[in-house]
């Protein structure tokens, strides 16, 4: 018996195949592996069934084993596509977020939108505060889970989302666009009140808004209190509008505090303050 004889159990010599027969019969199998595009099933077939014979397993087992490999390799593949697809500007985690740096935010919160929940619901989420307290970290590492969860998902800024739409009506791809922007369960559109946006760029993304609204979820990030809309967008009728679709169904996460990016120069302005007014902290 080679060890790839999974199927015949050691019983009469007259039922048992010969050699050359298990050879094509293992051939077989994986030609039919290949033809069903099952790779790694196939690349992983000869150690499986030396497996299988070493311990014993039995048919079943066998066979799951070898599918479960396959399985995790489609799933494996899955999800670098769907990172690929998402388009995250930087490797942020919701595990390198620094709650205790992030003043004002609920930690049972931040857990509850980790499980992504939320995405179920088409619950937006927005987050507010100046520039370097996170907003776009935590945008990055929520899109994260997402993405690890299944979730199809996909990061933008304001700014690029509005260039791509006003291209898109110019080059006449318009309701091929917005079906791209409608499709992801949860968009990201980062920075909203970074930049100026011109004037069509306001109904581009009231657009993208509205078709997503009660269906699909949004995180956006912005520097811009909700009062300012209006002026960021250059029209307050439709920040008005947007921002109604925006909060119907939302969780609002206001950062403030020191910006995590000048945290470090604060530090070390504060030990050349002490240093200079000959105040110190007592050793520990
Ligand atoms: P914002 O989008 O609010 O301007 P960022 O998310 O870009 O700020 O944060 C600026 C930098 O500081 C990034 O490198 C980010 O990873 C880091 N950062 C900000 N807040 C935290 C935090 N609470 N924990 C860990 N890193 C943080
Ligand atoms: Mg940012």
């Amino acid at each position: 018996m080679t060890t790839h004889d999974l199927a015949t159990p050691d019983t009469t010599l007259t039922t048992r195949p010969t050699a050359a027969a298990q050879a094509s019969l293992y051939q077989q199998l994986r030609t039919h592996l290949a033809t069903l595009c099952l790779h790694a099933a196939a690349e992983h077939l000869p150690a499986v069934l030396d497996q299988a014979v070493a311990d014993g397993l039995s048919m079943t087992a066998t066979l799951e084993k070898l599918l479960a490999l396959e399985v995790a390799d489609t799933e494996a593949r899955r999800l670098a596509g769907r990172l690929r697809f998402a388009s995250l500007p930087t490797p942020a985690t919701m595990e390198n977020f620094d709650l205790d740096a992030a003043a004002g935010l609920d930690p049972l919160l931040l857990q509850e939108l980790a499980t992504c929940r939320y995405l179920e619901s088409a619950t937006n989420v927005l987050l507010i505060g100046p520039p370097g307290v996170g907003k776009t970290h935590l945008a990055v590492a929520l899109a994260r889970k997402a993405v690890e969860a299944g979730y199809r998902t996909y990061f933008t800024t304001a700014a690029d989302l509005a260039a791509r739409c006003h291209r898109a009506a110019i080059e006449g791809r318009w309701n091929y666009t917005m079906r791209f922007f409608a499709g992801p369960t949860l968009l990201v559109i980062d920075e909203l009140g970074y930049l100026p946006l011109p004037a069509e760029a306001a109904s581009a993304l009231f657009q993208v808004i509205s078709q997503r609204y009660s269906k699909t979820s949004i995180i956006l990030t912005t520097n811009r209190g909700v009062a300012s809309w209006g002026e960021v967008l250059g029209d307050t009728t439709v920040a008005a509008a947007m921002l109604d679709r925006l909060l119907h169904r939302s969780v609002v996460l206001n950062l403030d505090g020191d910006s995590y990016r000048l945290r470090g120069h604060h530090a070390a302005s504060d030990t050349l303050r002490r240093t200079a007014t000959g105040t110190r902290r007592p050793l520990q």
